[in-house]
């Protein structure tokens, strides 16, 4: 009987200046555990020589392989890729800039073999600027305040995650992904690793102010209904305030007759009311624009070229 096998699930968004170095790195610290490894490396429409370099590995290493999108999807969609072709019986999901160390590979498969289903790398937020550290703070109390899911700050996408935890997420196949809430909605045994936040030495972040709002909406309405309710209690709330105006004008026009005509306050009732409904409304086009993207049933990628075969489609041969 051979070695167990375990997925490496690499995505890589125009990290060129990385691959070799990670590859190196992971290849050394996984030599002398008694598994095999397979490096799923997926490109995610990367427009330096991303490809070329993982293409390159494939041809020295056999347990390299890759899937490779059309253009860039996110790095939801190439996890979800990653999943779906990650043939081990476990799966460590790692970014491949090297902020993600491999030294903590032994802690997690070292939590695997105690029988945990999800081996979450945790991580402090040691030279992060203040400003970063007080956005994903707030962003954790009000997720963790508002939606069904419990979030754990310092928790990402390193983790590794049994064959069971995949099989639990692949079932999750909806189109606006927030794998973090996913991992929490699944349930399943955790156990947890901390390691020290590492500062990215090569390429650049991805991330741009607008998609971290868009991902943290993302994040707030795949798991709750309750801003739809918030728009419900502002509404009433308004319109009990305003009530409340109307009858104490009304009050006063009987018993001191009309002074000055109330220009100033009509106009700021118009449009207090009006920025509560336009309010409520963006709420619900948030929800409907949703529906509306998981009703079109779109693919979550598209594949150019690939050397990997999706794992429920091959002929498993035992
Ligand atoms: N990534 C990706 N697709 C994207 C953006 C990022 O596959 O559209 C990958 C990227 O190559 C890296 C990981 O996701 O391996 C994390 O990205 P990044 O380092 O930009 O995020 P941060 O570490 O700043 O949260
Ligand atoms: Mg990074």
């Amino acid at each position: 009987m051979g070695k167990p096998l375990i997925t490496f699930l690499l995505p890589a968004y125009n990290e060129g200046e990385n691959i070799n170095e990670l590859y190196e790195q992971l290849t050394s610290e996984t030599k002398n555990l008694c598994y095999s490894f397979e490096f799923l490396f997926i490109d995610d429409g990367s427009t330096d020589d991303t490809l070329e370099k993982i293409k390159h590995l494939t041809y020295y290493a056999e347990n390299v392989s890759y899937v490779s999108f059309s253009r860039n999807f996110g790095k939801e969609a190439a996890m979800y890729a990653g999943l779906e072709h990650a043939r081990g019986e476990a799966v460590i999901i790692m970014d491949t800039d090297l902020q993600h160390p491999p030294q903590l590979i032994s802690s997690l498969i070292k939590g695997h073999e105690e029988g945990y289903h999800q081996v979450i790398a945790k991580r402090n937020r040691k030279g992060e600027s203040r400003f970063s550290q007080f956005l994903t703070g707030s962003f954790y109390q009000m997720m963790n305040k508002w939606s069904a899911v419990n979030l754990q700050d310092g928790e990402g996408d390193f983790r590794l995650l049994s064959r069971k935890a995949v099989d639990a997420l692949l079932k999750l196949s909806e189109g606006n992904r927030f794998s973090k809430g996913l991992y929490s909605w699944i349930g399943l045994s955790q156990a947890t690793v901390t390691y020290e936040n590492v500062i990215r030495n090569k390429g650049e972040s991805k991330w741009k102010m607008s998609s971290l709002i868009t991902y943290a909406l993302d994040g707030m309405l795949s798991f709750n209904t309750k801003p739809l309710r918030l728009c419900c209690y502002l509404g009433l709330f308004t319109i009990l305030i305003s009530f409340l105006y109307i009858l104490i004008t009304f009050v006063s026009i009987v018993w001191n007759g009309v002074d000055v005509p109330g220009y100033f306050t009509t106009i700021s009732a118009v449009l207090f009311l009006g920025g509560v409904q336009l309010f409520c409304l963006g709420i619900i086009g948030e929800y409907i624009g949703r529906i509306y993207n998981e009703t079109k049933k779109r693919p979550h990628y598209i594949i150019d070229e690939s050397n990997a075969m999706r794992a429920d489609l091959e002929v498993r041969t035992i």
